[in-house]
């Protein structure tokens, strides 16, 4: 079977791994420092705070930004559950606002029409730069401005991608990445989040440890000794072990060669897939780290056509369901279908063919034959 993602491990990866495995650091060590300093580097943010998985750093950055009970987060469907839950799990209310059929990213006017619902409590804004598109950011921050929120990307697609010329990264207050084995890099499992305002990176450390610290000038009391620390805030363990950190720092050497391979496979299918067939390519751009090949069919013949390349050995891949059809949100947010369209209309023609770096060429002819071999 040809996954829709796969990582890409080389001999370098294993004996950075094999080397932190002999030492003496597998947490809270060295990697990690070294991991979170060469990742705010590459995308050229100040700071980046590791965390466990990409779902926590979503989790961090909400609270890091304040967002707590009863507050609004604005949020497309079109995306993994991960990006609502961490609303919910500061005790928020995820807002679902529709995708732009051009980008299939969060749609600016209809996130401040959500936020216009939302009397004044919404908090943070979190448009997704889903399938690794880098969405036009200046509509949001002009929306953020003016209704006093925050914007956290979810770039859980977007690791290597760039936004008029800079790395995605820094043009949200504060971006979250993950590093599961699907993404543009991998660390087994983690995440991360990257910010330029010292506060947000102090608290995201907080948070993703316990919500300790050692430090006698954000401590509430005088710190007794150095055996001494105190728990200023609910947090918890998030933590990236030095482990997976040294992996990620490997990994990260390679994601300009891997996300440039990534374009080179999207390109060909640009230029191969019988669009008379009914296959629309996904949005394009230079910046796009194409995470997914996000190709819509006829909405009526997706199962068909879904089936017959899993019949012929290719997992391709539907993303996504929108967040707000899964049970438990039926049951506990709000939503109407009707008021998104363009995200109930995308769900139903999506279909992702298998894109990763080392995908070869004569596995994506076979994927090409068979997709045009679908009337
Ligand atoms: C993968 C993903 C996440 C969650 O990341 P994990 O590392 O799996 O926790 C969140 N949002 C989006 C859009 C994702 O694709």
């Amino acid at each position: 079977m040809i996954p829709y993602g796969h990582q890409e491990i080389t001999e370098e990866d294993i004996s950075s791994v094999v080397r932190v495995l002999r030492g003496d650091w597998l947490t809270t060590g060295p990697s990690v420092r070294e991991f979170e300093e060469r990742f705010a580097e590459y995308v050229g943010a100040k700071f980046a705070v590791s965390f466990s998985n990409g779902t926590a750093a979503l989790h961090g950055a909400m609270f890091a930004a304040g967002v707590g009970a009863g507050d609004r987060v604005v949020v497309p469907g079109l995306t993994f559950a991960a990006t609502s839950n961490a609303a919910l799990y500061v005790g928020a209310i995820p807002v679902f606002a529709d995708i732009s059929p051009d980008t299939l990213c969060l749609d600016a006017d209809s996130a401040a029409e959500a936020a216009e619902r939302s009397d004044g409590r919404a908090r943070a804004v979190v448009p997704v730069s889903y399938s690794g598109y880098p969405f036009d950011m200046r509509p949001f921050r002009e929306l953020a401005d003016r209704i006093g929120a925050v914007i956290i990307e979810d770039a859980s697609h977007t690791a290597g991608g760039s936004r008029n010329g800079s790395r995605v990264g820094t043009q949200a207050d504060m971006t979250t990445f993950s590093f599961h084995p699907v993404k543009n890099m991998t660390t087994g499992e983690g995440g991360m989040v990257t910010t330029d305002d010292e506060e947000f990176a102090r608290r995201l450390e907080l948070f993703r440890s316990h919500g300790v610290t050692r430090d006698h000038g954000t401590s509430g009391r005088l710190l007794a000794g150095g055996w001494d620390y105190d728990m200023t805030e609910l947090g918890y363990n998030y933590r990236l072990t030095d482990i997976a950190s040294v992996l990620g720092t490997s990994q990260l050497m390679r994601l300009d060669a891997n996300v440039r391979r990534r374009r080179e496979i999207a390109a060909r299918y640009r230029a191969e897939l019988d669009e008379s067939l009914g296959w629309t390519p996904p949005p394009d751009d230079q910046g796009h780290a194409y995470h997914l090949y996000a190709a819509r069919v006829p909405a009526e013949r997706r199962r068909e056509i879904y089936d017959a390349l899993r019949a012929n050995g290719i997992g391709a891949q539907v993303h996504y369901v929108p967040v707000y059809r899964q049970s438990w949100y039926r049951d506990h947010v709000e939503h109407d279908p009707a008021s998104t369209p363009v995200t109930e209309e995308t769900s139903a023609r999506e279909i992702s063919l298998p894109l990763y770096a080392s995908l070869t060429d004569d596995q994506q002819s076979h994927v090409i034959e068979v997709c045009n071999s679908i009337i």
